[in-house]
């Protein structure tokens, strides 16, 4: 039987089947051998031990699309980033440095402003404008009011998606929204694992009300970008991309060099002054990184 392992404790892992529930599995001793850890997204084949326990082994693991470090997720899709269009603003910075984290991993990222019920649709253009040549999916919602949730649905429809942002943005308002039984579902795993409760808890993947998956991950007020060479930075930044390689000197990072254009279209005002300070900032802090 095929499914996902959607929770790992303590050496257990539970694995999702569609058509029938949760099992509670053990992974053979040959992952073990293979130096192989099965990961939570893992699409896996299972060997059933007891249909009635709902037991069983893990037995294969299928070919992973990706593994994400942070968190520890195999086959992500995307990534959902939840910040607050206001109370609290967002921190864009903060916001930039997700970007550059999971553009590192080859994650799209969808960038979801919550509780938009509390500015206007003038203040939404202008959000929208800061991130629209970012490469990003823009998205305005709000869980209080129940608007824009359409849409959030049709795109994490199908996919695994791993959702981030800061605490106090809405990101248990806007999860209970779109997968009502997930504690439920999580009062089900949790009998079962009753004797690994003083374990740390680990990922978790909750079944959205369709299809799909989405991965819950504790609320982050900082982030610091690590092993990354300054010159890097930029591929991360893509409304640069289409200026790379026409600045006079080669291996520009459009910071102090002459004639580059991507400070012209800064001026032009193509580019975010936003979005380029906090590049200048980043690129600063990796630099002097490496000087210690
Ligand atoms: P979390 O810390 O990100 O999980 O945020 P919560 O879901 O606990 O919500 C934090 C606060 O924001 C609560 O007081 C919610 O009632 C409020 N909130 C959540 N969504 C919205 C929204 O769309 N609009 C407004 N105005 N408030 C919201
Ligand atoms: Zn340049």
């Amino acid at each position: 039987m095929q499914g996902k392992i959607v929770k790992g404790i303590s050496g257990f892992y539970y694995v999702h089947v569609v058509e029938s529930g949760i099992y509670e599995c053990k992974a053979k001793g040959i992952f073990r051998q293979q130096k192989m850890k099965p990961l939570v997204g893992d699409d896996v084949e299972i060997d059933i031990i007891s249909e009635e326990k709902k037991t069983g082994n893990v037995a294969v693991i299928l070919p992973r699309k990706n593994a994400l470090i942070r968190p520890a997720v195999a086959n992500v899709d995307q990534a959902l980033l939840i910040f607050a269009a206001a109370s609290p603003n967002p921190n864009f910075n903060l916001l930039d440095r997700f970007l550059v984290m999971m553009g590192r991993q080859d994650v799209p990222v969808i960038l979801c402003f919550n509780k938009c019920d509390l500015i206007t649709e003038e203040q939404q253009q202008e959000i929208a404008a800061i991130y629209e040549a970012s490469g990003c999916k823009i998205l305005f919602v709000s869980a209080k009011k129940e608007l824009g949730l359409k849409e959030l649905q049709e795109i994490l429809e199908g996919k695994t998606t791993t959702v981030a942002g800061p605490s106090g943005v809405g990101k248990s308002s806007l999860i209970n929204l779109l997968a009502p039984e997930a504690c439920m579902e999580t009062g089900e795993i949790s009998k079962k694992i009753e004797r690994g409760r003083h374990t740390t808890r680990h990922a978790e993947l909750i079944q959205l009300k369709g299809d799909g998956y989405i991965m819950d991950t504790p609320g982050f007020s900082s982030l610091v970008i690590e092993n990354l060479e300054p010159e890097d930075l930029k591929e991360y930044f893509r409304e640069f991309e289409c200026y790379n390689g026409r600045c006079k000197f080669n291996g520009c990072v459009h910071i102090h060099e002459p004639e580059c254009f991507v400070k012209e279209a800064l001026q032009a005002g193509t580019i975010s002054q936003l979005r380029y300070d906090n590049y200048v900032q980043l690129y600063d802090e990796l630099k002097n990184k490496r000087r210690w």
